[in-house]
């Protein structure tokens, strides 16, 4: 399988309860390699031009409020099969189908406060990278 990139955000409910170290050793012993990693405080219209894909839903406005309330730590995984094996660690967007052992459901809080976002293919892994980081900031 190829090396790939994609874009991991640890959400406002984690970076709150002092979780980065731990959800990062996750990433890490699943073989994922953080190559670029920088904490940020969203601004509302921030996080609704990066969700935007979900403007029509009806979470939108909770979500992006969320997404602003707190910093988050954005970062770009790197590994084999990176997108898909990022979102094994991750969980299920809802922590309670989520599987033993994965990040959502040892951490989230709720279908809303899960504690982390990842790319969820090529494209949008690219995209969510260059709305973040620029090509200096990669360091593989
Ligand atoms: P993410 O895009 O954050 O990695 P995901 O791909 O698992 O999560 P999406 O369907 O893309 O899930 O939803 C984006 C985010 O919107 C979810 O991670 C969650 O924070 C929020 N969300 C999704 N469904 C709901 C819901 N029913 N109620 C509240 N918030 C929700
Ligand atoms: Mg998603």
């Amino acid at each position: 399988m190829a090396i790939e990139r994609t874009l991991s955000i640890i959400k406002p409910d984690a970076t709150r309860r002092n979780l980065t170290g731990r959800i990062n050793a996750r990433f890490e012993e699943a073989g994922l390699r953080i190559i670029a990693q920088k904490r940020v405080w969203l601004t509302l219209g921030q996080a609704q031009t990066f969700y935007g894909v979900h403007r029509a839903r009806p979470f939108f406005a909770e979500l992006t409020a969320f997404m602003a309330s707190a910093p988050v730590v954005v970062q770009v995984l790197e590994g084999e099969g990176a997108i898909a094996k990022n979102r094994d660690v991750m969980g299920a967007t809802n922590p309670a189908n989520a599987a033993p052992g994965t990040i959502r459901k040892d951490f989230a809080l709720s279908v809303g406060e899960n504690s982390v976002h990842g790319s969820d293919g090529p494209e949008t892994a690219a995209d969510e990278i260059a709305f973040f980081f620029s090509g200096l900031e990669l360091v593989g």
